[in-house]
């Protein structure tokens, strides 16, 4: 058998983890929409006993997302949240994890809410300055999680150097790598340790699926996390992941459609008058524009910087009433989608974020989140510059 691991990235979006149906030759994986599976005599059987701990259409979208991150390892969650929470299921009271302080909003309030009250404790630091996290490592440190660009500030933390830290220091080094995809960066091959996705964002790129998913190669840290996988049992169902098996096919094309029409808004907000600050990694006048070129590669190398723009429009007021006008623009919280998107975390994604705490980050009531789709590009320019009158 081919071992598709070497092939290139577009042709594993397409292959990885899959091979036609042994009973009928289908070239798609089926929806084994099944909770049991026969056994021969007791204890005989295919591999499969009960779908909880294994399902065919769900390892097929395990190994196929593996391969596109470069890992050994994949396992399926019924969320991004039911991922995420599966990486603190490998902690134990006591334990201690740095965070990057502007997080998804639902991580934030789940380590704060949730986590914390079963003794592990969470210190949220600025991780794009390397010496925030250094001060905040501490004898009980066991894990660094952070997201890199953060949402919706896209700040960027440099992975290759925080994962020499954590390898120094023996710490987790978790990376959820939502926003830009495996298609623009492959945090395993820069040293971190897992990275986690929401899948309902570009991985599935449709809008119609929740999911999540955590990649490793680490035997005995994988182990642990298909045990969780199956005592938790946050799985996802079949049809859910043959929807993102499905979608994960055209991810190069979506993003490198995403990265293009962004990249064109991007260039067109800066000319705008009515745009006060306009966060983008593609725009040189973003602080993290280098570390971007170097870190944010597609598979040929090339950098990109995702289809997520932010900007500050100067009062709520007016930010409300640009995310009134809007018409090819979907206002709605979520992004990754085929579609445009455009939403105001401060009362959307962010609510759940205390007022002080936004502000001491930097996420301006005036702030507006664009997640721009795959349509016309023009299209999606006229469409701000009328709302923008
Ligand atoms: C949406 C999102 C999550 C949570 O994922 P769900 O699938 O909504 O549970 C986690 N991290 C990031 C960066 C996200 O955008």
């Amino acid at each position: 058998m081919i071992e598709k691991k070497q092939l290139d990235f577009a042709t594993n979006a397409i292959h990885a983890g899959q091979k036609p149906d042994s009973d009928s030759g289908a070239i798609m994986t089926p929806i084994y929409q099944t909770s049991t599976y026969v056994q021969e005599s007791p204890g005989v059987h295919k591999g499969y006993e009960y779908a909880r701990t294994a399902n065919p259409t769900r390892e097929a979208l395990e190994a196929n997302v593996a391969a596109l991150e470069g890992a050994r390892f994949g396992f399926a969650f019924s969320s991004g949240m039911a991922a995420i929470s599966t990486l603190t299921n490998l902690l134990q009271q006591g334990d201690h994890v740095v965070v990057a302080d502007n997080v998804y909003g639902g991580t934030y309030r789940f380590f704060q809410q949730v986590m914390a009250n079963f003794g592990l404790t969470f210190s949220f630091v600025d991780t794009s300055d390397f010496s925030r996290v250094e001060e905040a490592v501490r004898p009980n440190t066991r894990m660094i999680f952070i997201e890199t660009p953060t949402n919706p500030l896209l700040r960027l933390t440099d992975i290759a150097q925080l994962a020499t830290f954590c390898k120094h220091k023996d710490l987790l080094l978790a990376v959820d790598n939502t926003f830009m995809s495996p298609y623009f960066q492959r945090p395993l091959s820069l040293g971190a340790d897992i990275v986690v996705h929401s899948s309902t964002k570009y991985l599935n790129g449709h809008s119609d699926v929740v999911g999540g998913i955590v990649l490793l190669n680490d035997e005995s840290i994988a182990e642990r996390i298909g045990f969780l996988q199956n005592s938790a049992g946050a799985v996802p169902g079949p049809f859910d992941c043959w929807l993102v098996l499905r979608a994960t096919k055209t991810l190069p094309l979506r993003m490198r459609q995403h990265n293009s029409n962004a990249g064109e808004i991007a260039r067109f907000l800066v000319e705008h008058p009515k745009v006060e600050k306009i966060i983008y990694p593609g725009l040189p006048s973003h602080p993290q524009h280098e570390l971007a070129k170097k870190q944010q590669l597609d598979p040929y190398g090339k950098p990109g910087y995702g289809g997520m723009i932010s900007f500050e429009l100067g009062s709520f007021e007016r930010g409300k009433a640009f995310l009134e006008k809007v018409r090819v623009f979907s206002l709605a919280e979520s992004l990754g989608g085929v579609e445009s998107l455009i939403s105001h975390p401060a009362s959307m994604t962010h609510a759940s974020v205390p007022a002080d705490e936004r502000q001491r980050i930097g996420l301006s009531d005036s702030l507006v989140r664009i997640s721009v789709g795959v349509e016309y590009v023009d299209d999606l320019i006229q469409d701000i510059e009328q709302a923008l009158e």
